[in-house]
């Protein structure tokens, strides 16, 4: 169990050294809202001094003259407190809004930076969670942290000492049931760690639960599984409940728990202090002041309880964090190294793969594609298609074999060099929210009004952009004009054009359009392909037709390669697929 302990502790301070680094960049900021809280603080001893002045020398002496001076001093005293504590809050927030500002950004880069193998196995809400709400947590650990536990224990010591000035016994009775409070606390937090982080991964699950649902209400609604859903829905929600419920219920018993303590401490005070005024041992001004102080005393030690909770909470969301931190990013090894104008000749030399170790997805693929051609491939879903043009873009490493481009091993080449001379339209075109230019810029950042029109002509998407209500400068997507399948289809075609690549990767869209527009988006893809090596993941006939060769893929494996007609006559697998329709006519 100690050695647990231990444990629990050491990992307590990973949180505060891991944090602190993003802290120390503010030095001026940590600097004023300390010194504010610190001033603040040092405020507390005038109202006692001021109460006790009032009881025995105003009252006791009957001397009414001091009155108003001892008022006016006290009103002083807490004006200024509360001016440096308004100063605190604004110099506090500040600081942290750009501790947390800091920590999210380089979060972000680091996400962007991740291979895709770890979004594979991450839902997208539960990264967004911890990018929005747990990094607010963590930050508070330390802001918090600092700010609120100096001040704290400064407070007790100033008034300890200060107690002890007018009575060291009283003082002993008042500090009696501090350290039944340090172990209640200690109880506390040694059990608080599960039940935040149960409560985080809760809160994780509903909106990973509802981004999902979200993004397929269309398939929930066709499916009519509205109520499933919401039973789903309904069952994750219950989790976040009871986890919270968990939370709270141990500092229901907890923060009166120790509310009690202290006010036995208080008891204590008045019983000793009475039979001491009684017995003559103490003025009764002296008395008053004690009570006052005691009350000073106490409300720190509360503060310290409710920043446990900030610290357990802030500790459960630390680990989230900093898991992300901690994964390991696709590593530029070839970065600033060769960056050599690329023509495109593309080799795989017996390139295995697997996405999972115990299923081999790839077997000995051998592919030659001359600069400048097209290679087809085709063959049933889960071949392997995609996962062979994924290697190329380096979204996931090959295990065996080889693939060089002009020569050059992929892997001595720099991802975003490499990524920088291939474009990539798949057959669902993504848009991101933003302005059909701004859709386009992504291709080439810093393209003209005319490079995009021309762009646009040659990818047959002119008329319609010409319709929308700002033509270029229209907003698409889930904030603006919804494009049909087809027309997003040839606005990343021109994207893709913008970016002008020699090497590029096609997912013909399966999904069916009308003839013209069919004729249309082919004619935008073979403007798309004209001098460059192509890769297209073929579903039509017109498409298989040109290319300079086709490889039929079974299994992760290559079973025919040639051209339309050799294969046809060839009879096997590929002039299956042509008989049942599974290439389109
Ligand atoms: P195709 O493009 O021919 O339809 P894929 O290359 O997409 O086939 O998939 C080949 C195999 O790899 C399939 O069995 C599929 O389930 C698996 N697979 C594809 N993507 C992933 C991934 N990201 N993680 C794990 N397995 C995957």
């Amino acid at each position: 169990m100690s050695h647990c302990r231990a444990i629990e502790i050491v990992r307590d301070m990973q949180v505060f050294i891991r944090v602190f680094p993003y802290v120390r960049r503010y030095p001026l900021l940590a600097f004023a809202t300390l010194f504010c809280a610190l001033m603040g603080t040092l405020m507390v001893v005038v109202f006692p001094a001021v109460t006790q002045q009032i009881v025995d020398q105003v009252i006791g002496k009957n001397r009414p003259e001091l009155l108003l001076p001892l008022v006016g001093l006290g009103f002083a005293a807490f004006f200024a407190q509360n001016l440096l504590n308004s100063l605190r809050i604004i110099f506090n927030n500040h600081f942290e809004q750009h501790v947390i500002f800091d920590l999210r950004s380089e979060l972000y880069a680091h996400i962007q930076k991740l291979p895709l193998h770890w979004f594979d196995n991450r839902a997208t809400g539960d990264i967004m969670t911890r990018l929005v709400e747990d990094v607010t947590s963590v930050e508070r650990v330390l802001i918090d942290g600092i700010e609120q536990g100096t001040v704290a224990i400064l407070q007790i010591v100033i008034v300890s000492a200060l107690m002890m000035t007018y009575s060291p016994l009283l003082t002993l009775a008042a500090l009696s049931p501090i350290p039944l409070l340090a172990a209640g606390a200690m109880a506390y937090t040694l059990t608080a760690r599960s039940r935040y982080r149960r409560q985080r991964k809760a809160v994780s699950e509903l909106n990973s639960l509802l981004h999902d649902n979200i993004a397929g209400i269309r398939q929930i609604k066709t499916y009519t599984s509205e109520e499933r859903e919401h039973i789903r829905f309904d069952a994750t929600s219950n989790k976040v409940r009871k986890e919270t419920l968990t939370v709270m219920r141990a500092w229901a018993f907890y923060q009166p728990g120790m509310e009690f303590l202290s006010s036995a401490g208080l008891l204590m005070v008045a019983g000793f202090g009475t039979s001491q005024v009684l017995g003559g041992r103490m003025e009764i001004g002296a008395l008053v002041a004690f009570f006052v102080l005691v009350r000073y005393l106490y409300e720190p030690v509360g503060r310290l309880h409710q920043l446990n909770q900030i610290f357990q909470s802030g500790r459960a969301a630390g680990d989230r964090v900093f898991e992300i931190m901690d994964a390991e990013t696709e590593e530029d090894e070839g970065a600033g190294a060769l960056c050599e104008p690329i023509r495109g000749h593309v080799v795989y030399q017996n390139v295995s793969f697997s996405y999972d170790p115990k299923l081999p997805v790839l077997d000995d693929i051998q592919i030659e594609v001359p600069v400048g051609s097209m290679v087809a491939l085709v063959g049933p879903t889960g071949a392997g298609k995609s996962t062979i043009v994924n290697l190329l873009v380096r979204f996931y490493e090959f295990t065996s074999g080889g693939i060089t481009i002009d020569g050059v091993p992929l892997r001595s080449m720099s991802r975003r060099h490499l990524r920088h001379n291939i474009a990539v339209v798949t057959q669902e075109s993504f848009l991101f929210n933003g302005t059909t230019a701004e859709n386009l810029r992504i291709g080439k950042p810093d393209a003209s009004e005319d490079e995009m029109w021309e762009a646009l002509r040659a990818a047959n998407a002119v008329d319609f952009i010409r319709r929308l209500p700002e033509g270029l400068h229209t907003p698409l997507g889930e904030r603006g004009v919804k494009l049909s399948v087809g027309e997003k289809q040839r606005l990343s075609i021109a994207r893709a054009l913008l970016k002008n690549p020699p090497i590029l990767i096609l997912d013909e869209a399966t999904a069916s359009v009308d003839t013209s527009t069919e004729k249309l988006i082919q004619e935008a893809l073979d403007h798309l392909m004209e001098k460059r090596t192509s890769f297209v993941i073929a579903h039509r006939l017109s498409t298989v037709r040109h290319a300079d060769q086709i490889l039929v893929l079974e299994r992760g494996r290559i079973t025919e390669r040639g051209r339309h007609e050799e294969l046809l006559s060839h009879g096997g697998l590929y002039a299956e697929l042509c008989r049942s329709s599974l290439i389109e006519k």
